[in-house]
Formats: C-alpha cells, structure tokens, sequence
C-alpha cells in the first residue's frame, strides 16, 4: 500500500533527474493524510534545501501570514511543490525535471484526494493547467474532475504590498470556496 512515508522515503532516494545532483536535501513535503486543502508551489529555495521542508524561507513566512490572516491553518493542510529539489539558482523547473517528479505530486494526490489544489504561482499553474492565462487567478477552475485554485506564487509579494494584498484576499476566497464545498 502506497504512503506518504513511503512516498517521502523514495522523494529522498530518488535521482530520476539532474536535480538530485545540486540538491542538499529533497524536500517531499508535508502536511496531514486528511487534509482537505493541497497547496503547490514551483520548487525548494535555499532554506527548504537545507532543512528538507516546503516553504521555511521568506516566501514560505509571507505564506504563513497570508493563510493566518485567511483563517487557515498551515496545520491542515498539505504542502508540497511541482519539484521536490532546488533547481540550481532557483531557476524555474524544466519541463522534463517537472515531469520526472510529476508521478511523487500524483501519488500525494491520490492519497490525500484533497476538495481544493491551491496553485501557488506560473510553474504550478503550468503544470496543472497547461498555460497561466490572464484572469485565472483567485477563483476556482475545474479540469479533471479536480477543483484547481490559481493564485500568485507568495515569493511575489516579499517586496510588493500590493501584491500581498492581492493574495491575501485570494486566499480569503479560498476559504470560502473550501466551506461551500464542505457544506
Ligand atoms: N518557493 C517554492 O516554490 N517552494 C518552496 O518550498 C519555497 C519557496
Ligand atoms: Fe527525483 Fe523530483 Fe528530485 Fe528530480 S526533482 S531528483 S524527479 S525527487
């Protein structure tokens, strides 16, 4: 039976791509079994390499007070990225190390089968929708039988206000979508 032990054991062993060569530590993810929300991001920066876990550096505070002032508890939910290594420089995945890690993301997937995949930025955008249109953001779209929330990725909003208003009130969204769909 697959678990996200097992999974995390495997993300930590694996070198099915050049990013197992640059990283310190693979960076799985984490969260509950049960959650109900699925949070992406693009990939590890320098902290999350260090320490091996999603969103601990500055983007991942920023992120932390956004879900706070959301009401939502980081607690609760699940967090993961497209890519489970740091790309040298944090430079965007390609598209073949996207791919490479993609059956780890389907995998956390199948198991936590969350109501709500929040896609925190272009590269998770991309990789569950294909294109970031303009005007995707901050509202539910369905693909796949799955319930996809589009927003900016938090790293954005470190030095603009403006845009940490905009994914705090996404965010705010979120939430409400996540309650009319439990209700
Ligand atoms: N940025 C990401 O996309 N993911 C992390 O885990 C940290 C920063
Ligand atoms: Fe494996 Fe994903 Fe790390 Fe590439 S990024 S080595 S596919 S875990």
């Amino acid at each position: 039976m697959d678990s996200l032990e097992r999974i995390a054991d495997e993300v930590r062993n694996c070198a099915f791509c050049r990013l197992a060569e640059s990283r310190i530590k693979a960076v799985p993810g984490e969260g509950p079994e049960n959650a109900r929300l699925f949070l992406v991001g693009e990939g590890p920066g320098s902290e999350e390499d260090r320490q091996g876990r999603p969103f601990v550096g500055r983007a991942g505070e920023l992120l932390n007070e956004s879900l706070e002032a959301a009401g939502l508890s980081r607690a609760e939910l699940f967090i993961t990225n497209v890519v489970k290594c740091r790309p040298p420089s944090n430079r965007p995945p390609l598209s073949d190390e996207a791919e490479a890690c993609r059956p780890y993301l389907e995998r956390q997937l199948a198991l936590i089968r969350p109501k709500i995949i929040c896609l925190l930025g272009n590269t998770a955008i991309e990789c569950f929708l294909g294109e970031a249109k303009p005007g995707i953001r901050g509202k539910l779209a369905t693909m796949g039988g799955r319930n996809l929330f589009p927003t900016i990725h938090p790293a954005a909003a470190i030095y603009n206000p403006r845009l940490r208003e905009v994914l705090r009130a996404h965010l705010k969204r979120l939430r409400a979508e996540l309650e009319r769909l439990e209700s």
